[in-house]
């Protein structure tokens, strides 16, 4: 499944994975967790169309497993092709697998959160605000505050 948003978008958001509903609608995010991401957008301003919402793994894993090393790293050119194409100014990766993915990093989700980070992605210069994904977001009062906080960033940096 490849990404949904205009190619001009400022901000690209980037998943795990798809889930059951998202396998059958051909869509990122449209589930309770997309459902919960696009309130988050639109309490803050942001329509779910003005924005590039996106994956890092294109086929679910079954059983909706975390996708394995083998997966990540066999669907990183879809990825590679869809920031080329968008160039956002602001990426926002949401939950340990995107984090890793794009940052590389293996950092506590904790300490990582909403900083904003430079990245060297396959020679592009990104700018990354890590995030908690949003199905664990909206399930924790804690986590779902920091999530609104590091989405706010994100998008004031996208508009700076
Ligand atoms: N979770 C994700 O990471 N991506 C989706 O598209 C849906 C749920």
């Amino acid at each position: 499944m490849n990404g949904d948003g205009p190619v001009n978008a400022a901000i690209m958001l980037v998943g795990e994975a798809p889930g059951a509903q998202e396998d059958e609608s051909g869509k990122p995010f449209v589930g309770r967790a997309g459902k919960f991401l696009e309130s988050v957008l639109v309490d803050n301003g942001v329509n779910r169309e003005s924005v590039f919402i996106t994956n890092v793994v294109r086929c679910r894993p079954p059983g909706n497993r975390r996708p394995d090393d083998d997966e990540i790293k066999s669907c990183m050119p879809c990825l590679s092709e869809e920031l080329k194409k968008v160039r956002p100014k602001i990426v926002v990766a949401l939950g340990f697998v995107a984090i890793k993915a794009i940052t590389g990093s293996s950092e506590k989700l904790g300490e990582i959160i909403g900083r904003e980070i430079d990245v060297n992605f396959n020679g592009m210069k990104l700018k990354v605000v890590p995030c908690y994904h949003p199905s664990a977001a909206m399930r924790n009062r804690k986590m779902k505050r920091k999530f609104e906080d590091a989405v706010r960033k994100a998008l004031s940096l996208s508009r700076a």
